[in-house]
């Protein structure tokens, strides 16, 4: 199944993660060479034996299909002979401040400065969501290290955000929107046309279980420089953060009004200039991108000694919402101590088992502090959740009956596809009260209470 690509580039992709394993499975399927390297010997183990290490709708089978074009190591002097292009994407996740942590992107710069060599000249290419200038900075990084060897290259660096989504990471990144470089020169510009030329052209076949989307074209490629391509990323991001914020903000406000914010948000979303997607009222945004990438841009503008009410605005708007849910508990339960909650998904969005920055999780940690005892179901966190969380006392159960035996009410937290076809006529029958609370808005208010249910949604 892998594209026969007469320009094949030799690429070292460093991170394992939801980008690098993404970015390294799919270049290798459109006919590239690549190496992707981690630290992280468990991971690369994993890789090695063919196992994916994250969970990503098509990935484990691709991964697999790609043997070919695509090797792992934690050893990157070893992926260094002759590459053409060297794709950071390491973590970027943020400090306490808010600012975002760059030393990962630091450390592998150092790496690089300390292994390039007369004979390898690459393009390095930032691919983590970094901080305005950071180009500049591993390109000193790199310059730096190779001049305490007494030496003295020709190389590039170039910025290429990333806007993939997790839960639909591999058909974001054969089907992006636009493909953004930013660079000061021509051959980094170059080079990365080269690399992204199937997908600009679009000339692959999908691979098996991944459809093209309805009515895509071809990517934009934007150029510009780093500075700018860097900007771009938090830019985007933090309009996404803001679209959410803002439908939720108008969902309190729908409650008040007697409004149904599914229609309000369907009636503004027709206007093109609005576009219908991340107008979704709930829980808000969650997940390793946006809390951290607004909390980074705000504390960047915070540098320049400017301010930015709107997204302030909306990283406020988002935190309060993840306690929507709570208060509408306390309502129909009054008090909640004693109570046993089932939460429905743990992920901050169905079809990945990302934990980062989950609403889930303060959930669980409030409903604990007010002494309920808390079950979980999800279809694919609950083995990370388990890791990530041992100190959080949640049964974790197999499946949504398991989750409702006993229940005075369940919160809908992740609206996995798999929930709309439960029976819950059923799970009433098992539930020692039958409370709904749709955190997601994915259900109707009437087929709860035609089965006796007493149903909230968000906004409605
Ligand atoms: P991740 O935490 O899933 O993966 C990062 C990987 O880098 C880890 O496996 C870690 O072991 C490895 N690593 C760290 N330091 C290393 C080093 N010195 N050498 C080798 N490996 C090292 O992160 P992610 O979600 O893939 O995100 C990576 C970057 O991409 C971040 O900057 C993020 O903001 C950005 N991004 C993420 C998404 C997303 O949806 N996850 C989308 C767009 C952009």
């Amino acid at each position: 199944v892998i594209a026969n690509n007469q320009a094949q580039l030799k690429v070292v992709i460093i991170g394992a993660g939801y980008v690098g394993l993404t970015t390294s499975v799919c270049l290798a399927y459109l006919g590239h060479k690549i190496t992707c390297v981690d630290r992280n010997h468990k991971i690369i183990d994993s890789l090695n034996a063919g196992e994916a290490t994250i969970y990503e709708p098509g990935l484990q089978k691709l991964l697999r299909d790609v043997k070919r074009n695509l090797a792992f190591s934690t050893c990157l002097i070893d992926a260094f002979d002759d590459v053409d292009v060297v794709i950071i994407a390491v973590g970027t996740p943020s400090k306490i401040n808010g600012d975002a942590d760059l030393s990962a992107v630091e450390k592998v710069a150092e790496e690089i400065g300390d292994i390039l060599n007369k004979d390898c000249q690459p393009v390095i290419v930032n691919k983590s969501t970094v901080l305005i200038g950071s180009a500049r900075r591993v390109e000193t990084i790199v310059k730096t290290r190779l001049e305490r060897r007494g030496l003295k290259y020709n190389f590039f660096v170039a910025s290429n955000p990333e806007f993939l989504r997790e839960g639909a990471a591999i058909i974001d990144t054969l089907y992006p929107d636009r493909i953004v470089v930013g660079a000061n020169d021509t051959h980094s510009i170059n080079v990365l046309r080269q690399l992204y030329a199937p997908i600009l052209e679009q000339t692959f076949t999908p691979p098996p279980g991944i459809s093209r989307p309805m009515a895509y074209e071809v990517p934009a490629f934007i150029t510009t420089n780093p500075t700018s391509a860097e900007l771009i990323k938090y830019a985007a991001n933090a309009f996404l953060a803001m679209k959410v914020s803002f439908i939720n903000e108008f969902a309190g406000l729908s409650e008040k009004v007697g409004a149904d914010i599914k229609d309000v948000a369907r009636g503004i979303g027709f206007d093109k200039r609005i576009g219908t997607r991340y107008l979704e009222a709930g829980l808000g945004w969650g997940g390793s991108c946006f809390g951290k990438d607004t909390k980074a841009i705000m504390y960047m503008a915070s540098q320049y000694s400017y301010s930015m009410d709107l997204l302030q605005a909306a990283i406020k708007v988002n935190y309060c919402q993840r306690f929507v849910v709570m208060e509408k508990l306390q309502m129909i339960l009054k008090v909640i101590r004693g109570c046993t909650v089932g939460l429905l998904g743990l992920a901050f969005k169905p079809n990945t088992d990302d934990l980062r920055d989950a609403p889930s999780i303060n959930i669980i940690e409030k409903l604990i502090e007010l002494g309920a005892r808390v079950k979980a179901y999800d279809p694919v966190a609950l083995i990370r959740f388990q890791r990530q969380f041992p100190e959080l006392d949640v049964e974790c159960c197999n499946g949504v009956l398991e989750l409702s035996r006993d229940c005075d009410a369940l919160v809908l937290i992740t609206d996995w596809l798999e929930f709309s076809s439960v029976d819950w006529e059923k799970v009433g029958g098992l539930m020692r009260q039958k409370i709904f609370i749709d955190g997601r808005n994915m259900f109707n208010k009437d087929d709860f209470e035609k089965n006796g249910f007493t149903y909230q949604g968000v906004g409605r």
